[in-house]
């Protein structure tokens, strides 16, 4: 299911641009930005980072938090994602920068990632499949509505369950982050809340549709 479910969104939605030509800092640092925020507000915030030469391991471990809470403000909760942007980066300075956290498995990175302030799985999975480049799917409010819908059985499974079961069919990481930027994009545009199932690419496969057409 989750290959032709990537191949029937890549090809009516086409190939999502998320982050694409971003460092591997700012993949981090949006990832932690966007949360209780839209894309485009915490993309602002990266932007002044990068514009005042701020994107790098050591300038974020060492600027004063109120200072960057000032810069990284169109995000919302400001004060709380500074300290936790810093935290963030002193955690990476103190393992030697990225490439060193990179040697690590993935399940041990993404303990080390989860014991940070303000890193949930989310989160995680986020840093883990754009940043790092490793074959997990992000689980978040998107995928759970749309597996949900498509195949209401899956309602009951936890996250963990559910990623496991589509990292199992979609074994690797460019097809995951793909598969879950799809999802994004059918979520904003279809599969809302209150779904516009008129012209949905996966209508003919959902439970929920079928539901309310009989
Ligand atoms: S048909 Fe409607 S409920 Fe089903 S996936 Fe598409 S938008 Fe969501």
């Amino acid at each position: 299911l989750p290959r032709e479910l990537l191949e029937t969104l890549r090809a009516q939605l086409g190939l999502p641009q998320w982050w694409q030509g971003a460092s591997q800092l700012e993949i981090v640092a949006g990832a932690l930005l966007v949360q209780r925020t839209t894309w485009s507000n915490a993309a602002r915030a990266v932007e002044t980072l990068r514009d005042r030469a701020l994107l790098s391991v050591d300038a974020l471990a060492a600027i004063e938090s109120n200072e960057l809470a000032t810069l990284i403000r169109p995000a919302g909760f400001y004060r709380t994602k500074a300290t936790r942007l810093k935290g963030l980066a002193r955690f990476i300075a103190s393992h030697g920068g990225l490439a060193t956290l990179d040697t690590l498995p993935t399940d041990v990175l993404r303990r080390q990632l989860l014991a940070q302030p303000g890193v949930g799985p989310e989160t995680a999975d986020v840093i883990l499949g754009y940043a790092f480049g490793r074959a997990v799917f992000v689980v978040d409010a998107y995928a759970r509505r749309l597996f949900e819908r498509l195949d209401g059985s899956q309602a009951g499974l936890s996250d963990g369950e559910l990623k496991e079961r589509i990292e199992r069919g979609l074994p690797d990481a460019e097809s995951l982050n793909e598969l879950h930027s799809l999802i994004v994009s059918h979520g904003k545009r279809y599969c809302r809340s209150k779904p516009c199932c008129d012209g949905c690419p996966l209508s003919d496969r959902c439970q929920y549709f079928a539901l309310e057409e009989s």
